[in-house]
C-alpha cells in the first residue's frame, strides 16, 4: 500500500478498515484512534502500548504530519491568541483562540486563501492556494491546545477560506471531531460561516449535523451585496434566505447573520429596515461587526456606529447584538497576518 492518507484524517471506521487490510484487529485500530485523538500523541513513537512492529507498519503506511506555529501573537488585554501556522507544503494559515465567559472558542481556517472575492476581506486579496485537508483543520485545534495549554470548548469555521467551498474535507473534519472515541466535541458547539453557497447549504442541511449556520449577509440589497460579495451574482439574496428558512425548518437551529457595518455602504435606516424584513420570518440572530480596516480598501466603521445601528435594529424588533471586539492590541483582520508574512 502506498502512503497516501494522513492518519489524523481517518474516521474510526476508515481506520479500522485500513488497519484490517494490514492484518490488524479492530481493537488495535481503536487504540490507535485513542492515541491520536484523545492522548494526542505527536508521533507514532508516542503510542507506547502498541508494539514497535506495528508502529513501524503504521509509519510505512500512513502520513502523520504536523503543522508548525511560525508566529504567535498574544493579546495582553483579553487572552486572545492568534497563531500563524506553516503547513507541510509551505502554505500558511491563521487560527485564533478567543476567551469568552462560557469558555475558549477557536476560529479555524478551512482553505489556504479564498476564491470568493469579498471586497472587504484580506483573505481574498492574498489569493487562493488550496483546500485544507481534514487533518489540517483538526491540527489547528490540536496544536493550539498544545501550544497554549488551553482547552477549546467551541469552534467557529470563520477563519481563512470558504468552508462550503471545501465541503467534503470540512464534513470529514466534523465527523472526526465529534467522534465519541476521540475528541468527542458536540457539533452544537460548532458554527460554520458561509458567504452563501446555496447549493452547499442544502447539502449541509440534509446531513442535519446540529451545528449553527452563520450567513455573511452584509447587505439586504442584491445590488449592494453583489458589489461587496461577488458570490451574490451566483446566488442572490432571495435564494439564500429561502435556503436559510429550509435549514431552520429541517434542523431547528436558528440562523445567525453576520453583518459587517461599513460607513456609507450598508449603515442607513433603510438598510436596517430591509434587513429586519429579510430576516424577520425565522428565528435568527444578527451579529453586527464594525468592519475591520484593511489597508487596500477605504472601508471603515466604529463601535459607536455599530451600537447605533444595532439599537435601530432592536427597536424594529430584530434580535441583534454587536460582536465583542477581541485582540484589538494584536489587530490583524482575518487573513492579514498570512499575507504580511508571505509578502514580507
Ligand atoms: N468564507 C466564510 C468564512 C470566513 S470569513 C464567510 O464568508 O462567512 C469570516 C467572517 O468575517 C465573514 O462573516 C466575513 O464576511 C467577515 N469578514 C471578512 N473580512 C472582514 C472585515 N474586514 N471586517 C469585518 N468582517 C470581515
Amino acid at each position: 500500500m502506498i502512503k497516501i492518507t494522513d492518519i489524523l484524517s481517518l474516521t474510526l471506521p476508515e481506520l479500522r478498515e485500513q488497519m484490517a487490510n494490514l492484518g490488524e484487529k479492530n481493537f488495535r485500530a481503536d487504540q490507535v484512534f485513542g492515541w491520536l485523538h484523545r492522548q494526542r500523541v505527536e508521533s507514532f513513537d508516542g503510542m507506547t502500548n502498541i508494539s514497535k512492529d506495528l508502529r513501524a507498519k503504521l509509519s510505512e503506511n500512513f502520513e502523520f504530519n504536523r503543522m508548525t506555529p511560525v508566529r504567535i501573537l498574544e493579546s495582553k488585554t483579553d487572552g486572545t491568541v492568534k497563531i500563524l501556522y506553516e503547513l507541510k507544503d509551505g502554505n500558511h494559515i491563521e487560527t485564533v483562540l478567543m476567551r469568552y465567559e462560557h469558555g475558549d472558542s477557536l476560529c479555524v481556517s478551512t482553505q489556504a486563501g479564498c476564491k470568493m472575492g469579498c471586497r472587504f476581506c484580506a483573505s481574498t486579496i492574498a489569493g487562493f492556494k488550496r483546500d485544507l485537508q481534514p487533518e489540517e483543520i483538526l491540527g489547528q485545534l490540536y496544536e493550539t491546545e498544545r501550544v497554549t495549554g488551553r482547552k477549546v470548548s467551541s469552534i467557529v469555521l470563520m477563519g481563512i477560506g470558504e468552508p462550503l467551498d471545501n465541503f467534503d474535507n470540512v464534513i470529514k473534519f466534523l465527523t472526526v471531531l465529534s467522534s465519541p472515541e476521540g475528541t468527542d466535541m458536540s457539533l452544537r458547539h460548532v458554527s460554520l460561516s458561509t458567504c452563501g453557497l446555496v447549493d452547499k447549504i442544502y447539502r449541509l442541511m440534509e446531513l442535519n449535523l446540529g451545528l449553527t449556520l452563520s450567513i455573511s449577509l452584509h447587505s439586504p440589497y442584491d445590488s449592494k451585496r453583489s458589489e461587496l460579495m461577488p458570490v451574490n451574482k451566483r446566488f442572490g439574496i432571495d435564494e439564500l434566505i429561502k435556503a436559510c428558512r429550509a435549514y431552520f425548518e429541517k434542523t431547528g437551529r436558528r440562523i445567525s447573520f453576520e453583518y459587517a457595518l461599513i460607513e456609507g455602504e450598508n449603515d442607513s435606516r433603510e438598510d436596517a429596515e430591509a434587513l429586519c424584513k429579510l430576516t424577520g420570518g425565522m428565528p435568527s440572530h444578527i451579529n453586527i461587526i464594525p468592519v475591520n480596516k484593511i489597508k487596500e480598501r477605504n472601508y471603515r466603521s466604529d463601535r459607536a456606529s455599530a451600537r447605533r445601528f444595532c439599537k435601530l435594529l432592536n427597536s424594529m424588533g430584530a434580535n441583534a447584538t454587536v460582536r465583542r471586539t477581541l485582540g484589538a492590541d494584536i489587530d490583524a483582520a482575518c487573513g492579514q497576518l498570512r499575507r504580511e508574512y508571505e509578502t514580507g
